[in-house]
């Protein structure tokens, strides 16, 4: 653990594919730049609705085998990220997708709606204090859309920010880690209303995109008024590998660059500059950050790399 890198990013996320979604672009920047990410996924995505007509019979109703399949699809994302450090809260299988809000899957045993939040808090409290990362990634406390495992794992990130920094908690689980910054996924409004835009052009050209339709801004996770976004992480470089890791949820999603579908078959843009808000720690001055770990001081870096504390 003393050869940890000096920055390390965890990423806590719900099912297989939000996190290229989301985050892809930016973990495959920082990972490039040597930073240490991890991601966490809560569930196996076992109650997603499955787009290749040759695999539908892995759904819920049938064979009930999405997700593993869809542990083997995370996998594949991840090496297109290249990202190595990538884990299940509680090891696989352990919480398992809750089904959109109201169905009955939400109270079935083992549903990670369900799941007791300071109990499922701990298993990623091991995680935080082993990794000792300096920056956090979640969804915001609705979830970025109402998804109950996406409400669940903001409150399990959330928990586990400050269970984490307790020295008092669960000493078993390793030192006390307090994680500078925790920051939410965002999509800015006008940036999210001017890809609508573009993308009805391109619906509107006969053949040019192999979608039909266009989903609507409040289809989209996340999306707030631009002075809420601190943080913007360029992800231009990375478009291939964002785009690639989406693709290999192939059960999930389909790309047709710059844009995707999920299973609803409505069309969304697909960004690969990527938005956050600060929810946690110091910000200098107004203006938007473009790098996450902006402003953190060399201490926390420094801390690990001499082993003090470990
Ligand atoms: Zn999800």
């Amino acid at each position: 653990m003393t050869d940890l890198p000096a920055r390390r990013l965890l990423l806590v996320h719900a099912h297989p594919d939000d996190e290229s979604i989301n985050n892809g672009a930016t973990m495959a920047k920082y990972a490039a730049e040597g930073a240490r990410v991890t991601l966490v996924t809560c569930t196996l995505g076992e109650e997603g609705e499955v787009i290749p007509p040759h695999l539908a019979h892995l759904a819920p109703d049938r064979d009930d085998a999405l997700g593993p399949y869809r542990v083997g699809e995370l996998a594949e994302a991840m090496k297109e990220l290249g990202v190595t450090d990538h884990r299940f809260l509680g090891g696989p299988g352990r919480y398992r997708d809750s089904g959109m809000m109201g169905v009955e899957q939400n109270e079935r045993p083992g549903a990670f709606w369900s799941a007791d939040v300071d109990e499922a808090a701990a298993h990623l409290v091991a995680v935080v204090r082993e990794v000792r990362p300096q920056v956090l990634v979640t969804y915001d406390p609705n979830g970025g859309y109402g998804h109950p495992d996406h409400i669940q794992a903001h409150r399990v990130g959330m928990r586990a920010v400050d269970l984490a920094a307790d020295p008092g908690f669960r000493p078993d689980l390793g030192a006390s880690w307090e994680i500078d910054k925790v920051y939410w996924n965002r999509v800015p409004r006008a940036v999210i209303v001017e890809g609508f835009a573009r993308l009805r052009r391109d619906l509107a050209e006969p053949g040019r995109l192999p979608f039909e339709r266009a989903a609507d801004v409040t289809d989209v996770p996340g999306v707030v008024d631009d002075h809420v976004v601190t943080t913007e992480i360029d992800g231009t470089g990375f478009a291939a590998a964002k785009a690639a890791a989406m693709r290999a949820h192939a059960t999930q999603i389909e790309v047709a660059e710059p844009y995707f579908v999920l299973s609803n078959e409505l069309a969304q843009p697909l960004f690969t500059t990527e938005y956050y808000e600060l929810v946690r720690g110091g910000r200098e001055g107004g203006s938007r950050e473009s790098d996450l770990f902006e402003g953190i001081s060399g201490r926390s870096f420094e801390e690990v790399q001499n082993g003090t504390g470990l």
